[in-house]
This record gives structure tokens, C-alpha cells and sequence, in this order.
């Protein structure tokens, strides 16, 4: 099976273009099909000769396999904020999830990296249903391009904090990273990639970032959840491989490596993981410790135990880590009418039909 256009660089779609007997030109205009106009179908491309295009629809015809490789869209919900989640499906009948999540200056697209995930994570729709696979390289790219088409607007930002652990799939995601910003124009500093740690990943992800990508610019959050172990695996069944010490040490070596400062995440969870004395614990942990973090108030799914806290326990936790001088920030919900945690709009979707 040949890899779909969508993804390759321009010097790749020279290539290609030259390899089936056209002009190294060609492949410039395709380029800027994809990643441009968005383009879907290859008879779409109106600069080229009809006589090649039909060729190649009659291959695609011929193999089942699209040239483009663009994903189809299922179903969308737009909430009142303008928060916009796409379900996506793959050529193999798989569904992903992807949000649009806008602002005044910005529009971030939240970037699912596999379909399901295996990480089992007790608070999350996703983990309830394990990894179906990993997504290849245009289905990553195509997310963001499905939002710019649907929110009719110009992505500035990418977090990989949809479906799936981004660090199980290193590889794609680095090269959809280096996408972005080649082909799209995107700045590497407006990326985030979301890990709630795999032992071993992140002095490989330190290392392959500088090959694929030159400089390591992006934004690294790993989610702890938990300020000690025992909660850490209660919540994160994975963690049980990886001890905090350990995932806190790799972090100290990613940050020396790449001289980024490390961003933790922290979902707050009423009566498990909110009391103030977490917070210390947690202050404690990340004492001398170049971050911020950034707390995330739990927005409930079906069929689980765990709750909103209220905004006075959420404030009062952030309170504690700023009397000992931790960065910290509060992450404002979005679209929370509209299944806002990852994984809830694909579920809802299959329940209701
Ligand atoms: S929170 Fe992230 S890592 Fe954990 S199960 Fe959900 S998608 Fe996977």
C-alpha cells in the first residue's frame, strides 16, 4: 500500500509528480491543493490535464486507495461558544474525534493521535474503550485541516490532547508536527503535546524532536493527576510502570535537553484529588522545578463516580500553588454542552443511532 499524498512535503510531491512522467511542477501545484484549498479528490485539481486525472481516478478505482487520503466527516456539533468537535471517520470505518475550540486571537485544534487509547485512564470516555490503532500520518494532519474548513478559519494552535496517548505514536506525531509548520505555517511554539507518561518515551521523544524537527519549540504537558503514587495508579492504571519519581526525573532530563520548561497538567477531581493539602504535596513535588501548571476542573462523563469540584475548592487549590510559587492557570471549559471530554462525542454519536 503507497502512503497518501496528504502529509508529504513539497520535494516529496515533486518526486511523485516526476515519477509519474509529469513535470517536477505538478507536484508544486498539488502542494498547494493540500494544504491551500484543502483539496479532497484528485479530480478536484483543476491546473492539471483531465486525460491524468481521469488515469488516476481510474487507479484509485482500480487499488480502493484514495491518492489524497483525506478523512470523512460523520457528524459535527457546534456549541454555544463556538466550540466545534468533528467525528471523523478513516477509511477502515474507524471514528475519530477532533475539536475546534476558538477565541478572540486564536483557534486551537485539539488532535486526536490514535483511535481509542490503551492508557485505561479512569476519568476518560476514551479510555473506557482501549485502542482500536494508531492514526498514520494524513489522518493526524487531516484534523486540522477538516476544522479550517468547517470553522472556516486559520487553526493558530494544535494541542495533542484529543483521543490517545500522543507518546505511543511518537513517530506520526513528530512528522505531523513538522507539517504543521512546513506546510501549514504554523508556529512550532503553539503546539502542545499532552502525555500522561510512558516509561522510556521521553528521552526518545527528546532525541527524534531534534532530528525530525531541527529545535525542540514545542510545548511538553505531562498530566500527573495525582500529587503522589498511590493516587497516581488509582487514577492512571499505567502509572503502575512508571513511578512518579521516575516520570519526574525523565521530565527534569526533557527540560535540560531541550531547554523548555515542562507544563504539568492537573485534573481536579471533587473529593479525590482537590483538598489543599494535595496541593502542598504537589508544590512539594514540583519544588525547584521549571513548570506550570495548568488545573483542570473534571467535566463528568456517564457511568463514572468522580465530580465537578466546585469553583471555591478549584480556587482554593490554586491559591496553595501560587503561595509557593508555582505557575499555575485554570483551564476555562469549553463547549461543555456539547460532550466537551474527549471520546464523548464519538460515543454519543454511536448511542444514538
Ligand atoms: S486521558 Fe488520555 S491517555 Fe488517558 S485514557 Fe484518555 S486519551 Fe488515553
Amino acid at each position: 500500500m503507497t502512503s497518501p499524498l496528504l502529509g508529504q512535503s513539497q520535494a516529496a510531491l515533486e518526486a511523485w509528480a516526476v515519477a509519474e512522467g509529469q513535470p517536477a511542477f505538478r507536484g508544486r501545484q498539488l502542494h498547494a491543493w493540500l494544504y491551500r484549498r484543502g483539496a479532497h479528490d484528485i479530480a478536484a485539481i483543476s491546473d492539471w490535464p483531465l486525460s491524468w486525472r481521469e488515469g488516476l481516478r481510474a487507479r484509485e478505482a482500480e487499488t480502493g486507495q484514495p491518492l489524497i487520503g483525506r478523512l470523512t466527516e460523520v457528524h459535527r456539533r457546534v456549541a454555544a461558544d463556538g466550540t466545534t468537535k468533528l467525528l471523523l471517520a478513516t477509511r477502515d470505518g474507524l471514528q475519530l474525534e477532533t475539536v475546534g475550540i476558538p477565541s478572540a486571537d486564536r483557534l486551537t485544534v485539539c488532535v486526536s493521535s490514535q483511535v481509542g487509547c490503551p492508557m485505561a485512564c479512569r476519568f476518560c470516555a476514551t479510555g473506557k474503550e482501549g485502542l482500536a490503532r494508531s492514526l498514520a500520518l494524513h489522518e493526524v494532519v487531516d484534523q486540522v485541516l477538516s476544522v479550517r474548513e468547517a470553522m472556516e478559519r486559520r487553526p493558530s494552535h494544535v494541542v495533542f490532547m484529543g483521543m490517545g496517548e500522543p507518546l505511543l505514536n511518537t513517530e506520526v506525531v513528530l512528522e505531523a508536527m513538522a507539517v504543521f509548520c512546513r506546510d501549514l505555517e504554523m508556529a512550532q511554539r503553539q503546539i502542545t503535546v499532552s502525555t500522561v507518561g510512558v516509561s522510556g518515551a521521553l528521552p526518545r521523544l527528546a532525541e527524534r524532536a531534534r532530528q525530525v524537527l531541527g529545535r525542540t519549540q514545542f510545548t511538553l504537558a505531562v498530566s500527573l493527576h495525582a500529587p503522589d503514587q498511590r493516587l497516581r495508579e488509582a487514577l492512571i492504571p499505567t502509572a503502575r510502570g512508571y513511578p512518579l519519581e521516575e516520570l519526574l526525573e525523565d521530565c527534569r532530563d526533557y527540560a535540560w535537553e531541550t531547554s523548555r520548561r515542562v507544563s504539568f497538567e492537573y485534573i481536579l477531581l471533587a473529593g479525590v484529588n482537590d483538598a489543599p493539602a494535595q496541593a502542598e504535596a504537589l508544590a512539594r513535588l514540583l519544588r525547584g522545578f521549571q513548570s506550570h501548571v495548568n488545573l483542570i476542573p473534571y467535566n463528568p462523563i456517564e457511568e463514572e463516580e468522580f465530580e465537578r469540584p466546585s469553583p471555591r475548592a478549584v480556587n482554593r487549590f490554586r491559591q496553595v500553588l501560587l503561595e509557593r510559587s508555582i505557575a499555575v492557570s485554570v483551564r476555562a471549559s469549553r463547549g461543555l454542552d456539547q460532550d466537551a471530554a474527549c471520546g464523548q462525542l464519538r460515543r454519543a454519536f454511536a448511542g444514538s443511532r
